[in-house]
This record gives C-alpha cells, sequence and structure tokens, in this order.
C-alpha cells in the first residue's frame, strides 16, 4: 500500500484553551491510532503545523475532517506527496506545545524570520525539518 504524507498549516480561533488542546490531542491519538495514521502537530503563537502520514485515503478523509472543525481557520496545504517511509512512526498524534523555552524559540528561529512561529512560511521541506527536530528536543 503505497503511504503519503500531508502537511497543512492554520491559525487557532481566538480563545482556543488548554481544554480544547486536550480535546484534539485525545481525539486525534484515538482516531489516528484506529486508521493507521500517524503524525505530530506542533501548536504556538496561534498557529497550528501537523503532519499526517498513512494510506492516501485514510490522510485524505482525516484531514477533510479536520477542515471542518470550527477550533481553527484559514488552513493552507503546504504538501501532499507519497512517501517511502514513515517519520513519525511511533506517535499516532505527538502533539507538541511550543513554549518560550529557548531551545524551542531557536528552533522557530531557524525556520521563520523571528522566534514568532510562523509555519505559513515554510516550505513543505522547511516545515518537515522543523517537525524532526522538534522530535529531537521533545524525545
Ligand atoms: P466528534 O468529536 O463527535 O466531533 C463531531 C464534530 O464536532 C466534528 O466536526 C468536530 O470538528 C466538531 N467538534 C468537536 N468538538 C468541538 C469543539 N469543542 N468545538 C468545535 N467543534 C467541535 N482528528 C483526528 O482524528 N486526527 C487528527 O490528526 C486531528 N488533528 C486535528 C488538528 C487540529 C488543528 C484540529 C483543530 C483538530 C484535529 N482533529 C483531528 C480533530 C478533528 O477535527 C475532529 O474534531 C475529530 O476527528 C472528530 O472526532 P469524532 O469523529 O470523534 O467526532
Amino acid at each position: 500500500m503505497a503511504l503519503y504524507r500531508l502537511i497543512y498549516v492554520s491559525q487557532a480561533i481566538a480563545g482556543l484553551n488548554y481544554a480544547d488542546l486536550k480535546d484534539i490531542m485525545n481525539k486525534s491519538e484515538l482516531n489516528n491510532r484506529q486508521a493507521g495514521i500517524t503524525g505530530m502537530l506542533s501548536f504556538g503563537d496561534s498557529m497550528f503545523l501537523q503532519v499526517l502520514e498513512g494510506s492516501r485515503r485514510v490522510v485524505s478523509q482525516t484531514y477533510n475532517r479536520i477542515l471542518l472543525d470550527k477550533r481553527h481557520t484559514n488552513a493552507e496545504l503546504i504538501e501532499f506527496s507519497e512517501i517511502e517511509h514513515r517519520d513519525f512512526t511511533i506517535w499516532s498524534m505527538k502533539a507538541v506545545q511550543l513554549d518560550n523555552q529557548p531551545a524551542i524559540r531557536e528552533i522557530i528561529l531557524k525556520y521563520s524570520a523571528s522566534s514568532t512561529f510562523s509555519p505559513v512560511s515554510m516550505t513543505g521541506k522547511q516545515s518537515l525539518s522543523f517537525l524532526r527536530e522538534l522530535i529531537d528536543t521533545y524525545r
């Protein structure tokens, strides 16, 4: 079965709180495990950057469902491509909240014009490298 990777960026609605994030994380882990999806969701400075890996059908279905979610808006697809292998094998959805730790802000600065998380300006390659670096930091 061919594997696909989808990366998108979106903006959290004003007033999104920790309970919303917790709910998104719990739902994602449960649904993605059942669907055979792996990936990572990063959140910071009101922006989401998420990567989903799995079969084309389940990744598309999941993305279509995510797009309907009123807790975020202005979703932009960064990449959707066939891949040889998964990068996020051990997580059905690893969620990372980007805080003000210097190590995290340094990674953000490497991929943005400022230390404010702005994934909307990242290319597919940059966003994947960014997420891989985050994994190493949080592992
Ligand atoms: P329910 O939880 O019963 O939800 C039914 C509907 O209500 C859905 O349309 C849902 O979007 C909406 N909804 C539920 N709770 C709220 C709320 N508090 N406020 C507003 N609307 C609400 N889901 C995944 O399965 N995998 C993912 O990787 C994933 N990533 C996500 C990333 C982001 C940035 C966001 C915002 C959501 C993500 N979700 C993900 C959640 C997804 O959008 C759906 O909420 C979830 O998949 C629906 O789960 P369910 O089928 O159990 O339906």
